[in-house]
């Protein structure tokens, strides 16, 4: 098959209606229109074979994961998605490994009404890049600018299980239905919890190189720093299971590919914030509090002051 029977199989598919995509895949750009009086979010990231999953990746885990980042950062602008592009390369048109991509693709891009109007097809080494467009009133985006001392700062689900699923994964122990490799291989933007976030959280940012490194982006533009306690970080059941409490504080603060929100909320809307987020079905954890110090202090249940090495991932 060539590229454009490739793309007619696997892509050009009907999959979400949008009143708002006036000419999708087919022709030399897309047309789509913005609703008036919103503003566009945009954003890309690329997935890349052996650098962020494993050359032997279920292939729509890889669709999933690619589209799952790139929706966590319009979750963490408080938009709401509209549309995607997809540029893929490929070593060779393997037709099982398509059809199960477009598969985990579109699963996720009908769960979240994003239409793919259009990207590219080549031959190369297995790279998915994904540019994502949603939309938000205007003025009304979440950025990472807004944090101040006194904020309580905020994470939404279980921080650390994708670390720990990506663990049992290198090991070869996991069972691919337990939630630690679960939410690794299928993360779950936090889309909702953005929307509901507009006007309440003072700062947001997405978890994608652990909670410390993320969080410290938020500071680091303030000049602020933090004091979290250990005690309210909320350590799933699953984790718990195979993990000490010590490793698990460790892989919540430290471990990447949560794809959970980190955000800030002035005390005052501190209430309405978990209303709104348990409104949606968003698990919601009050962690500590932006405070005007250097750097971000970890607090035991004992009062004592923890250190946790190696935040984030360095690219370069
Ligand atoms: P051009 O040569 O003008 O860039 P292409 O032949 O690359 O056009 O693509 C033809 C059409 O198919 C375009 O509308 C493009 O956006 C779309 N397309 C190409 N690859 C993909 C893909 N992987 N997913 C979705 N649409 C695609
Ligand atoms: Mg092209």
């Amino acid at each position: 098959m060539d590229e454009f029977g490739l793309i007619r199989r696997y892509f050009a598919i009907p999959a979400v209606e949008r009143k708002d995509v006036v000419l999708g895949i087919g022709d030399d750009a897309a047309l789509l229109r913005v609703p008036l009086d919103h503003e566009l979010a945009v954003s890309t990231d690329s997935l890349i074979a052996g650098v962020h999953f494993p050359d032997d990746f279920a292939a729509d885990a890889v669709a999933h994961r690619a589209l799952a980042a790139n929706l966590s950062d319009l979750a963490a602008m408080g938009a709401t998605p509209a549309w995607a592009l997809l540029a893929l390369t490929l070593p060779e048109a393997d037709e099982e490994w398509l059809e199960d991509f477009s598969r985990g693709f579109f699963a996720l891009a009908r769960q979240e009404r994003v239409a793919l109007v259009g990207g590219n097809i080549a031959r190369g080494p297995l790279n998915v890049t994904i540019t994502v467009h949603g939309f938000v009133p205007r003025g009304m985006a979440l950025t990472r600018r807004g944090a101040e001392p006194g904020d309580l700062i905020y994470v939404t689900g279980h921080p650390g299980d994708a670390a720990a699923g990506f663990e049992l994964l290198q090991r070869g122990e996991a069972p691919p239905e337990h939630p630690c490799v679960r939410r690794f291989t299928h993360p779950l933007p936090r889309l909702a919890a953005g929307e509901v976030l507009r006007g309440i959280a003072s700062a947001a940012i997405d978890i994608s190189d652990g909670l410390l490194a993320d969080l410290g982006h938020l500071l680091d533009l303030r000049n602020f720093g933090a004091k979290l306690a250990l005690e309210r970080l909320p350590l799933s059941a699953g984790l718990q299971q195979l993990y000490s409490r010590d490793e698990g504080w460790r892989l919540a603060l430290t471990g990447g590919d949560d794809y959970e929100l980190c955000f800030t909320v002035p005390a005052s809307r501190a209430a309405l914030a978990e209303a709104r987020l348990g409104g949606v079905g968003c698990p919601v954890a009050c962690v500590g509090a932006v405070e005007p110090i250097a750097g971000i202090q970890c607090v035991d249940g004992k009062g004592g002051v923890r250190t946790f090495p190696l935040p984030g991932y360095r690219h370069f």
